[in-house]
């Protein structure tokens, strides 16, 4: 049982991934055949990049949608992944609480618990006490002969949704932009807001084209469209 933190990975990214986005926005437009007008020379791909940046600028986003990027993450907490996979046009592949066991289970703790003494004391006491009554609940289960295959898929009712969790994320870029706008915002919750400023940060690296003015929504429209209420005052609330 540790206190865990966020790890993100990026396993894949498209190959060619300027070049895929030139090749379907010329298709849209041409008369020629996208597959004789891509060439992936480097004169020509700073070219195609210029073109892919006015696209972009444009609000043109399904060209966007053929370059996908695949994360995979770990030290998050399974109430992060409940939000996460609400993100329907992505697919996901999460670490299962039926086939793998939680014996010692890892655990994240919010920064304001972890800040403060008394009730960083209170939710170890308490995860301490899940950790002992999940394994006392798999050895009960497990004696029965019938619900002894199902004791995961049991004991795991007891768990908190701080238990840390494993997922790989695909999105294509279209998808992220939109991942970006919600959960880059000093609305979203902090632990999501940390996993989509840590995944913006890779995808801006890999293809700054696409991504190099992504981010919460207020960034593209310079005023919060939360209104007064839930805005965090970087821009005007409208
Ligand atoms: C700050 C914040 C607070 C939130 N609070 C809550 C809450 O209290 N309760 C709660 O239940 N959820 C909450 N959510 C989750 C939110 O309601 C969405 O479920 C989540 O952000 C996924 O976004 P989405 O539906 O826009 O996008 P995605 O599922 O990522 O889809 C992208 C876009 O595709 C289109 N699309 C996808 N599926 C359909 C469809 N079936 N029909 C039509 N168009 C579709 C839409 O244009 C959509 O915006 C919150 C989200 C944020 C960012």
């Amino acid at each position: 049982m540790a206190k865990v933190t966020l790890n993100v990975q990026l396993l894949e990214v498209s190959q060619k991934p300027i070049t895929l986005i030139y090749a379907a926005c010329r298709q849209c437009y041409s008369e020629k055949f996208a597959g004789d007008m891509c060439s992936d020379q480097a004169a020509d791909v700073k070219k195609q990049e210029e073109f892919v940046k006015q696209i972009v600028a444009s609000g043109h986003q399904s060209p966007l949608e053929h370059v996908k990027f695949s994360f995979a993450i770990q030290g998050v907490s399974r109430s992060l992944t409940h939000q996460l996979v609400r993100h329907r046009l992505a697919s996901y592949s999460q670490q299962s609480q039926r086939y793998v066991k939680e014996k010692d289970f890892d655990y994240i703790v919010p920064p304001s618990i972890a800040q403060n003494l008394q009730a960083k004391e209170e939710f170890e006491k308490l995860m301490f006490l899940i950790q002992k009554s999940y394994t006392r609940l798999l050895a009960l289960l497990g004696q029965d002969k019938i619900s002894g295959q199902t004791a995961n898929q049991d004991a795991r009712f007891v768990l908190p949704q701080s238990a840390e969790t494993k997922i790989i994320v695909t999105m294509n870029c279209r998808e992220l932009l939109h991942f970006f706008e919600h959960r880059c915002c000093g609305r979203a919750q902090w632990e999501i807001r940390l996993l989509a400023n840590r995944m913006l940060e890779i995808c801006q690296r890999e293809l700054p084209a696409v991504f190099e003015t992504a981010g919460s929504k207020c960034e593209s429209l310079k005023f919060c469209p939360e209104g007064e209420k839930f805005s965090c005052g970087k821009y005007p609330a409208k």
